[in-house]
């Protein structure tokens, strides 16, 4: 057997069969020293580390020696991982398969230069408690141009769980915040293409479109978020508040759904094509997903609280709410894709938080 075949044969075997950042199947390079296999996007994150980090290698195209097979065997993807992801805290953003490429390059680097995950490595760099401090691009209302802002993420009152988004107009704090996000009700997901470095935070009213810096400040921001939001939620902090963390991380990681329907208004006079947008248990629809103002807002309760989905036809769906009944209209595909997503988030997802009423119509 030829050492390319022997490096295949290698990658066949557990651990190796998937990539060691992302968990995508059949993944293609090796990297060195490391001595693990990965798929092509995380091949490139591992690129841009640089060489005296690490080496990426196509299986197919490169070749190989008896040294690289032997350091193939020592390490492999499970030896690795236990090294690197020693002591990942449980809500950090880690390697997925579809995920946000500037969120993936920032995961790898802080996984093997950094070592932010390893016993011995640099647990410094990324907070666990859910506060920071640092500028951000806000877009102005309504597709506008973009402002440099101070913003801080902190809880109001000091060991509090009131966490708040709080952005300034100066350079400092001093005087009081031009805005506030309070996190128990608004969620975050990322905007535009693979490659983007915006993201969003969805609240009651409004949607703040954000843009950080760099891939590194970006995985900051989102990870400080998420320690935030869970602890805005009731978690207290810790790893051992198991049960707590777990349902956090539900809603955290929960898929989101959107795109256009038709809805009508509160004077049923007929439907119009509305943005809608499907986060945890939030659902928020405008006119365009460019826009900031939302024209409604509601939390979905479970099937106890009244809430249902009644398929009326291929076309016709009904979102049942204790208040009113939303009649929805969509492409047979488009409403099979939000009745299985609010089914999901009425029966499957955890209902932490407060109750949140309708807020417009
Ligand atoms: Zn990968």
């Amino acid at each position: 057997m030829g050492t390319r075949e022997q490096v295949e044969s290698l990658k066949a075997t557990a651990g190796n069969d998937k990539c060691a950042d992302c968990g995508a199947t059949d993944p293609s390079w090796v990297v060195m020293p490391h001595g693990i296999f990965v798929c092509i996007k995380c091949a490139g994150c591992h690129r841009s580390l640089g060489t005296h980090v690490s080496q990426a290698r196509s299986i197919e195209l490169d070749t190989w020696t008896h040294g690289d097979l032997e350091t193939l065997t020592k390490y492999g993807n499970e030896n690795n991982n236990k090294v690197l992801e020693a002591r990942v805290p449980s809500l950090i953003v880690r390697g997925t398969p579809t995920m946000n490429q500037r969120l993936r390059e920032a995961w790898v680097r802080h996984k093997y230069e950094y070592r932010c995950f390893a016993e011995d490595g640099d647990h410094d760099k990324l907070k666990t408690d859910g506060k920071m401090r640092g500028f951000i691009d806000k877009r102005e209302k309504n597709a506008g141009r973009w402002n440099r802002r101070l913003c801080v993420l902190e809880p109001k009152t000091i060991g509090g769980s009131d966490y708040t988004l709080r952005y300034f107009l100066d350079q400092l704090d001093t005087k009081p915040a031009k805005g506030e996000i309070k996190l128990q009700d608004a969620t975050l997901h990322m905007e535009g293409n693979e490659e983007s470095l915006e993201f969003a935070i969805t609240c009651r009213d409004r949607t703040y479109f954000l843009r950080a810096d760099a891939a590194d400040d970006l995985y900051r921001w989102v990870n400080a978020w998420r320690f935030a939001r869970a602890r805005s939620l009731g978690w207290d902090g810790t790893e051992e508040h198991r049960e707590m963390l777990i349902q956090c991380k539900q809603l955290l990681d929960a898929p989101q759904t959107q795109g256009f329907l038709e809805k009508t208004g509160s004077s049923m006079k007929g439907f119009k094509k509305r943005f809608f947008l499907l986060q945890e248990r939030y659902l928020t629809y405008k006119k365009d997903p460019a826009d900031s103002l939302a024209l409604g807002f509601m939390k979905l309760g479970t099937h106890q609280d009244g809430y249902n989905i009644d398929r009326q036809s291929d076309t016709l769906l009904h979102l049942v709410t204790p208040k009113r009944t939303y009649p929805l209209k969509g492409s047979k595909e488009a409403l099979d894709m939000w009745a299985a997503a609010f089914e999901n988030a009425i029966t499957q997802l955890p209902l932490l938080g407060q109750r949140v009423d309708v807020y417009n119509a």
